[in-house]
């Protein structure tokens, strides 16, 4: 076995795409490993005018704050740079009967008393008339009001609720690119690549660009988009499609514009489920953004974009002079994520849908597991690609599960899309048992194998309770202690709602601030 410092460092890295996923990671890397030069560490991101980005994804995770501030830019600048607004959770309307009272929220901030005890089960005995989220979490009375989670005075990346942003997609990727130049040494090449090529041993030796430029590295980082330039048409790992669990498989996105300068801002992403799919409806500071996602097995092209008119049209948006892009969706992911030398981001690694807002996150997530695994030489990369490839494979499995669990738990009748959707061959064995678990068990942390979950018992709490699933813990589980612990805290937490309710700015509010003012700096 060859020495350690024999063996070839892991310094030099090339990420291909310069969408979200390849300037975020860029970010990350760069931002982690800052000693440049010939001892340091050097990042490469090139990408193709020729393939712009997907420039659609602008629901994001709160773990996007830290990520954030961890590449280093502040809050004012990405909100004022990125149109950005501050996200609160998911409002889900007409998901469970489709009838007009039919709406609940997955509020970001965690139910009462969920970082010790799990008070779920009081609630099902006792919900006092109101949703799981209202009685649970203060942050859905504040996203009703379209408020901000925060006040002009409240530092920057931190919140009185727990948040994440809507951003415009195709302003964040140049917003990051600036910062990762400019600040963070990262070398910016703008070629096509033609071609990708091996060494005897397997591992990519270098890319080659239209002008002839052969470029090396030790790990390639490959953010190319559905194209999956380097794990799939050069390596061919296998793709796991998952089209038959998840029906989605394409989506009309359409820009729309405020009718005036004062319309509210929403503070959650509006998910509207409609005859083969659903609806999202994101609101920026200068426009929303909104897109049907449906199942070409239910409808046709057509009959989606009549359904998203309807939706405009029923809202007294314009359905005329708009811009409507159709997006094919290949729901699954690889069979592996990094191997060899090189490892998968973004939608090169796969794409399900974006109920959840689950991509930018897997993102986000993937580029720290690859900071904090990477080898200092060669010899740790095999090591570095299981570890990698086995956390990863277990969230993609975890997050098929929670987005099924949202059309499992439909009792919409009205379309094929639906009554398919809760076909049993189409529910994974592992979502299955776990419905059967929570008949008599409320979800809870040790529920769930790893410390970070992308999608946590809370979520799924609010998800199951919100869409009217019953759990029936036995008696001999619950206790007075817990009981009044969770009136009390139910109680706490409906004042807070009242307190904040009557002080917190309205989102738009506070964004027209931030252009002016900009937040507190930490
Ligand atoms: C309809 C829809 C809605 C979505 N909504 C959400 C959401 O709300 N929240 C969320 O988290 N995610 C969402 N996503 C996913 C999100 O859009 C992506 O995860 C995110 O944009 C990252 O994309 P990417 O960077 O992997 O790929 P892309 O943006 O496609 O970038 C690919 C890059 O690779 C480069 N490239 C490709 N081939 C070459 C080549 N030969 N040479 C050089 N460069 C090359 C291109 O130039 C480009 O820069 C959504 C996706 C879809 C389809």
């Amino acid at each position: 076995m060859p020495a350690r410092d024999e063996l070839p460092p892991v310094r030099k890295v090339v990420v291909v795409g310069g969408g979200t996923a390849g300037w975020i990671t860029a970010g990350v890397l760069a931002s982690r490993f800052p000693l440049r030069g010939e001892d340091g560490f050097a990042v490469t991101l090139i990408e193709s005018r020729g393939q712009p980005p997907i420039g659609v994804g602008e629901g994001t995770w709160p773990t996007i704050r830290a990520t954030l501030k961890q590449i280093g830019v502040t809050e004012t600048d990405f909100l004022r740079e990125c149109d950005a607004s501050f996200k609160q959770g998911s409002h889900f309307v007409k998901w469970v009967d489709g009838s007009d009272a039919d709406a609940y929220y997955h509020p970001f901030t965690l139910p009462v008393g969920y970082e010790e005890h799990n008070l779920a089960p009081y609630w099902l005995e006792d919900p006092r008339g109101q949703s799981f989220a209202d009685s649970m979490c203060f942050q859905a009375a504040i996203c009703g009001q379209a408020l901000a989670p925060k006040q002009i005075t409240t530092p920057e990346f931190t919140g009185l609720a727990n948040y994440a942003y809507h951003l415009d997609a195709g302003k964040f990727g140049p917003f990051l690119q600036k910062h990762c130049v400019d600040k963070l040494g990262v070398r910016h090449l703008v070629e096509e690549i033609v071609r990708v090529e091996s060494k005897d041993t397997g591992d990519i030796a270098h890319l080659v660009t239209k002008s002839g430029e052969l470029l090396t590295a030790d790990l390639f980082i490959d953010c190319s988009g559905f194209s999956s330039l380097l794990i799939g048409k050069h390596l061919g790992v296998p793709f796991l499609s998952q089209k038959d669990v998840l029906f989605i498989d394409k989506a009309w996105a359409v820009q729309i514009p405020y009718p005036t300068d004062d319309t509210p801002i929403a503070s959650a992403t509006v998910a509207t489920a409609q005859s083969s799919g659903w609806v999202w409806d994101i609101g920026l500071t200068t426009r929303r953004g909104v897109g049907y996602v449906f199942s070409s097995r239910y409808v046709s092209d057509e009959g989606a974009l009549e359904e998203l008119n309807g939706y405009l049209g029923a809202r007294g948006d314009p359905t005329r002079d708009l811009s409507y892009r159709k997006i094919d969706i290949n729901s699954g992911y690889r069979q592996e994520f990094w191997t060899r030398n090189c490892v998968a981001v973004g939608l090169s690694a796969g794409f399900l849908e974006p109920l959840e807002a689950s991509a930018i996150v897997m993102i986000e997530l993937s580029a720290k597991s690859i900071a904090n695994l990477l080898p200092s030489c060669g010899g740790g990369m095999r090591q570095a690609a299981r570890l990698f490839n086995d956390t990863f494979r277990y969230r993609w499995e975890r997050i098929v599960d929670f987005l099924k669990l949202h059309y499992v738990l439909s009792r919409r009748t009205d379309s094929r899309f639906w009554s398919d959707n809760r076909a049993r061959e189409s529910i994974p064995d592992s979502l299955r048992e776990y419905l059967e678990y929570w008949r008599d068990h409320c979800p809870w942390h040790e529920d769930f194998a790893h410390r970070e979950e992308v999608f946590s018992a809370a979520s799924y709490q609010y998800i199951l309770y919100g869409m009217g699933f019953q759990t029936h813990p036995a008696t001999w589980l619950l206790n007075d202690r817990e009981r009044n612990l969770a009136r009390e805290k139910m109680n706490e937490s409906a004042k807070y709602a009242k307190a904040l309710t009557a002080s917190l700015p309205g989102n738009r509010d506070l964004l027209s601030k931030v252009r002016r003012y900009g937040l507190q700096k930490i």
